[in-house]
């Protein structure tokens, strides 16, 4: 099962595909999850992209693309993946294409998370983060039981920089004017499900996994 998640920052994708790995038993590729790891290494690439991604701006196609093909590379992903933050601009989508073609496959669905500006707003400046486990809470909807700190391992949880309002709304519009074109990117290739996202989270996970018994069947 090879499969895309496309929406908004904020739209629900990263829990989503949580959820399906679990179900499908296929890797989850976060591109903005390994940026920001290489950032907390220190590593060359991590140095090369740590101002664009506390300005919200997209890393070069060139980069993100050649990371992309290395990791779906990789062993674990010979049966699918569900591919999350990845492709965001027409360029890495037919990039993506080609990748897939040379290996001797295709996309078999993409799923669009359909949500609001003001919905991300809220949600992600609610959003924080344990740094130390990586669980992710949010003020509003799914608050930890103790003033932000961890419910599994006591950490003081944080806000990520890319959260803070400005930015936020900084990443919704490089993705209504780079990424939103993808939506007809793959509606015109007959494989885009839309799944309305700001709903109940059990909501949306029934609805992906509805679509994706479909086109896996
Ligand atoms: P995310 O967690 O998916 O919102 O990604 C965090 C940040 O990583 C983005 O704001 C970008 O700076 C960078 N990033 C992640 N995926 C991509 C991508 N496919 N193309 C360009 N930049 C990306």
């Amino acid at each position: 099962m090879r499969i895309v998640l496309l929406g908004a920052p904020g739209a629900g994708k990263g829990t989503l595909a949580r959820d399906l790995v679990e179900l499908f038993s296929v890797p989850h590729i976060s591109t903005g999850d390994m940026f920001r790891e290489a950032v907390a290494s220190g590593s060359e690439l991590g140095k090369q992209v740590q101002h664009i991604l506390s300005s919200g701006a997209l890393v070069p196609d060139e980069i993100v693309n050649r990371l992309v093909r290395d990791r779906i590379s990789k062993p674990d992903c010979k049966d699918g993946f569900i591919l999350d933050g990845y492709p965001r601009t027409v360029q890495q989508a037919s990039a993506l294409d080609e990748m897939l073609k040379n290996m001797g496959h295709k996309l078999d669905a993409v799923l669009y998370l359909k949500v609001s500006e003001d919905v991300v707003v809220k949600r992600l400046t609610n959003r924080r983060v344990c740094p130390k486990c990586g669980k992710i809470y949010n003020l509003l909807s799914m608050p930890p039981k103790k003033d932000e700190i961890c419910d599994d391992c006591g950490t003081k949880l944080v806000q990520r920089d890319d959260d803070k309002e400005d930015v936020v709304r900084n990443r919704f519009r490089v993705y209504t004017e780079t990424t939103a074109p993808l939506i007809n990117y793959y509606k015109e290739r007959g494989i885009l499900v839309e799944i309305d996202a700001e709903a109940d989270h059990r909501n949306t996970v029934q609805k992906a996994v509805e679509a994706l018994k479909k086109v896996i069947a």
